[in-house]
């Protein structure tokens, strides 16, 4: 991609809206914000900004309406879709300074956060007093609530607590014309009157705007919490275990699945002492004691009939540590099996689990490459792993090939694209596959009703033919999955 110099004149105008320490546009420095967890698609902004308030946020806004400027804003760029991608030309607002918490209000339940704080961040300031934030992407030590907001982000614990919209009261945003906002309440109210406008932006993925602050829920710790490793011969063993202790009316705080290729990745990375076989479940209650006794009990009991042959019950809350370091520890330890791999995040119902499964192992067959499975079993929010070799030509086209093939695979069995990473620039291909055409439409109007010069995070979320592929020295290369005809033609 070009890299695009920005005017010294609208350079001037960033510097004095964030200071000379706020602006970077040395191009090796620039280069640091070319892409994010996705690496397989890179752009160099023409400048990045890091401001440290709100009203430097609606300077730096202000100055992209004016010269038509778009501008993507970044937290930690722990994103796995490449929704912080930038656009060509385009201004990288990075958030990370803006990383105070601003007020607890621990009678209320409730914690107010500039967007840079990192997830683990808010749960390590209540903690002490018994609280916790319980959206908890794997991620979670490094990337930040703004980044969690745009991408409605979850975690092993949303099953029972659900994803980051559920703990969001309100949130400052700036608009794409620079105007600042209040979404939900300032002040915590639950379910003001009026259009739910958090729950438009939470999500959005960076298209409606900039969130500067955000009044989030905390939780009451449980009384007590136990977790279970039960190791199963077959994924269909494991996947019918997750329906029947659904069926059987409880709500765990989390259902995670590991396949073998994950197990062995995860282990060589934290030796978890994870039991080696072909689908691992991790099943964790939380609550009263005497419920949680009760239903472990009956967990242990279903896995039994399900043929689980090891079953494992934390002890010490360092084993139980240990079990989820290696779980959230899974994505960046497949780098032991595989030089590269696209982790792909889509979501089925429950009951075709094993099916899916079983269908996802025939096309790593069919296609040669591995495809490692590490996921919330209990949401039915896959996160298939597909490994290749970047080195041997035409395999990284084929691995994307494969990674869209799981996805349209889910919506076929009346799932989604994503669950939790966002359609960012890696999806918009497929969105035309879960959508029908007047209900794309009918979200660019939202899209344009905040942001009508289409300034704020443009070409993500939507699809355009043009952007499925890439512009290398003017010409048009078409994405993989456009070229393999499995892309729609919009
Ligand atoms: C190892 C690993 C494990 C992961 N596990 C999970 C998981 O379990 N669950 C999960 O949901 N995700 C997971 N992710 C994905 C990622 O961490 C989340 O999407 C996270 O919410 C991104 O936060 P970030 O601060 O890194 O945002 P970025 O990657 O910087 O940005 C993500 C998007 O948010 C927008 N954005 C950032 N800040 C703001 C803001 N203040 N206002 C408006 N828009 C903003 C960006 O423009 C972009 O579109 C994982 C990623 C990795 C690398």
């Amino acid at each position: 991609m070009a890299y695009i110099v920005m005017d010294a004149t609208i350079l001037a105008q960033l510097k004095s809206a964030v200071g000379e320490h706020g602006l970077v546009v040395d191009r090796n420095q620039v280069q640091t914000y070319e892409c994010d967890g996705l690496t397989n698609f890179r752009t160099t902004p023409a400048a990045v900004v890091l401001p440290r308030t709100t009203a430097e946020v609606q300077a730096v806004v202000r100055i992209c309406a004016e010269h038509a400027i778009p501008f993507v804003a970044r937290g930690a760029g722990t994103g796995l879709s490449g929704g912080a991608l930038p656009a060509e030309g385009c201004i990288v607002i990075g958030l990370a300074r803006m990383n105070c918490v601003l007020s607890v209000d621990l009678e209320n339940a409730r914690i107010t956060v500039e967007p840079g704080v990192t997830n683990t961040q808010v749960t390590e300031r209540v903690k002490a007093a018994g609280y916790f934030y319980a959206p908890d992407p794997s991620s979670q030590t490094v990337c930040t609530i703004g980044g969690n907001i745009a991408e409605n982000a979850g975690g092993a614990h949303c099953l029972k607590y659900g994803f980051t919209v559920t703990h969001v009261l309100g949130c400052e945003v700036v608009l794409p014309n620079g105007e600042v906002r209040w979404f939900g309440s300032e002040h915590g109210v639950v379910d003001p009157p009026g259009y739910d406008l958090p729950g438009v932006f939470i999500g959005s993925e960076g298209t409606l705007g900039i969130a500067t602050k955000a009044v989030l829920r905390i939780v009451r710790r449980p009384e007590t919490v136990q977790t279970l490793l039960a190791a199963f011969h077959t994924a269909t063993d494991a996947a019918q275990t997750v329906s029947d202790i659904i069926a059987a009316g409880m709500l765990p705080a989390a259902i995670e699945m590991m396949d073998r290729l994950s197990i062995t990745a995860a282990e060589a990375a934290v030796h978890a002492r994870y039991p080696m076989c072909e689908a691992l479940l991790l099943v964790e209650l939380d609550g009263p004691r005497a419920e949680v006794d009760a239903q472990i009990r009956e967990v242990r009991e279903l896995c039994s009939m399900n043929n689980a042959w090891e079953q494992r019950l934390a002890q010490t809350e360092a084993e139980r540590s240990l079990v989820w370091k290696g779980r959230k520890a899974a994505f960046a330890a497949m780098g032991r099996l595989a030089s590269h791999y696209i982790v792909q995040d889509g979501v089925i119902p429950r009951t075709a689990l094993p099916m899916v499964l079983a269908k996802m192992q025939t096309m790593s067959e069919e296609t040669g490459l591995r495809i490692a499975n590490v996921f919330h079993a209990g949401d039915g929010n896959l996160h298939p792993m597909v490994l290749y070799d970047a080195s041997v030509p035409g395999e990284e086209d084929r691995a994307l090939i494969l990674s869209y093939d799981i996805l349209r695979l889910c919506v076929d069995v009346g799932g989604s694209i994503t669950g939790e990473h966002g359609v960012g620039r890696e999806k918009q291909c497929v969105m035309s596959y879960m959508f029908h055409e007047p209900d794309l439409a009918t979200m660019l109007r939202v899209r344009h009703a905040f942001d009508p010069q289409n300034l704020s995070n443009p070409e993500k979320v939507f699809p355009t033919p043009r952007l499925c592929g890439e512009r290398r020295h003017g010409a048009y290369v078409p994405h993989p999955a456009e070229a393999a005809g499995i892309a729609e033609v919009f």
